[in-house]
């Protein structure tokens, strides 16, 4: 099968030197981690000590300083060579709000250290139990104590925690009801991960559909230092945003690797399935919904290298980081349909990998944002309709 159309984007030479570390991991090292419900540590470290996972970290601080484009290449390499991109994406979506927004203080103490891959920054925690979707109204709170914020509420579906050293989280610095705009009084803070669960933190798995690492928090008057506040007070939502878009536009790309894997493999597998003595590929019924999930996997692609483009140039990009995620999730998960079905009973086998990429394209749909959201953002603010909650 060729690669993308869309050649003028290639990056040839970042695609390949991410296959050829893929490439140490086969299918099968991703199966049995899958199976043991554990987490790939050795394809995360050969990730980390190639300078992949710092690609986003500028060049002064020990990074590649690269841009959102060639991330999302090498997070569409991961997924397209049969891994899992969910192992590790948060810290380069993570990264994008410190580099962004912390103080030059901030910058030199962490990002050298996480370029080096001598500490992690893999968790973002935003989604609370209570409140969901409905981000500004979250009930955790940062108080101001002297040099300390003291943090006191829950988390739920917090990922990486576990295997991560630092979290960036988002909580309530000024009560809803003192500020003008509900998306005003929020703050982000740099959690010392080990630090907080000696004091006030809880962390309880969620065992899930897919192998990720996910979890609550539970925090009761956690301390942490004052200057571990990055930006402003009460200007987090608008910093989370940033770190959101770029989230966003690398799931794209990670679900255009999975539409990828999913239609070469199933191209492969009816080209030599033969039932009714001929292959299944011959069959019309076979061909055109594999052929239609390539189509919407190809324009998918374009959509989302315009979101990086817009990134990359430091223009607004919400809106093609929302249509970008829509279109390749909703793109992979008709590609992984099409993939199970003309696998037939083979597909449900665990050593034919579908099964487990299936279930790993099938968050996108929901996480980090749902496609009903996505619809919303579109018609309020690209369509101007009246605002619906
Ligand atoms: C495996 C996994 C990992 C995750 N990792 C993280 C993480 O690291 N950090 C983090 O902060 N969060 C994380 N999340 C949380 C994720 O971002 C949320 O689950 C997601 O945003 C949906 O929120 P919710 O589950 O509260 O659903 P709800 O807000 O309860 O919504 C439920 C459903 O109702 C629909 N809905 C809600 N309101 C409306 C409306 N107004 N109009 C139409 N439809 C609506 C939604 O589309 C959704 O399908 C993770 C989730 C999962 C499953």
């Amino acid at each position: 099968m060729p690669d993308s159309t869309t050649d003028p984007y290639a990056h040839q030479d970042i695609r390949e030197a991410v296959r050829a570390l893929c490439a140490r991991f086969p299918a099968e090292y991703h199966r049995k981690v899958d199976e043991a419900r554990a987490y790939p540590d050795e394809f995360v470290e050969a990730l980390t000590s190639a300078g992949w996972m710092a690609a986003l970290i500028p060049e002064d601080y020990g990074g590649s300083g690269l841009g959102l484009t060639e991330a999302s290449v090498i997070m569409e390499e991961i997924n397209r060579a049969g891994g899992n991109s969910g192992a590790c994406h948060g810290q380069m979506y993570n990264m994008t709000t410190l580099v962004r927004h912390g103080s030059e203080e901030q910058r030199q103490k962490y990002l050298p250290r996480i370029a080096s891959g001598a500490l992690r920054l893999q968790s973002m925690a935003v989604t609370e139990p209570t409140t969901g979707t409905d981000t500004t109204r979250l009930k955790t709170t940062a108080v101001r104590k002297g040099d300390r914020y003291v943090i006191n509420g829950q988390k739920v579906w917090i990922s990486r925690v576990q295997h991560s050293d630092l979290m960036i989280l988002l909580a309530r610095t000024t009560p809803l009801a003192e500020v003008k705009r509900k998306s005003e009084g929020l703050s982000i803070f740099l959690v010392d991960i080990k630090q907080a669960i000696a004091s006030g933190m809880t962390v309880r798995p969620i065992l899930n559909m897919v192998n990720h690492e996910t979890n609550e928090l539970f925090f009761d008057n956690l301390e942490i230092p004052a200057e571990n506040l990055i930006g402003e007070e009460g200007m987090g939502f608008r910093y989370i945003m940033t770190g959101l878009n770029a989230e966003r536009t690398l799931i794209a790309a990670e679900c255009i690797g999975d539409g990828y894997w999913f239609t070469e493999k199933i191209c492969g597998y009816v080209r030599e399935r033969r039932v009714f003595d001929r292959p299944i590929g011959q069959n019309q019924g076979v061909q055109f919904p594999i052929a239609e999930a390539f189509i919407e996997l190809e324009a998918a692609n374009l959509m989302r290298f315009e979101a990086c483009r817009r990134y990359d140039a430091g223009q607004d990009c919400g809106a093609q980081a929302n249509m970008a995620k829509y279109l390749a999730a909703k793109a992979s998960w008709e590609a992984a349909n099409a993939c199970l079905q003309f696998h037939g009973g083979f597909g449900f086998a665990s050593e034919y990998d579908v099964e487990r990429k299936f279930r790993e394209t099938r968050l996108y749909q929901v996480a980090p944002i749902s496609t009903n959201l996505i619809l919303s953002y579109v018609a309020e603010h690209v369509l101007d309709l009246p605002r619906s909650f």
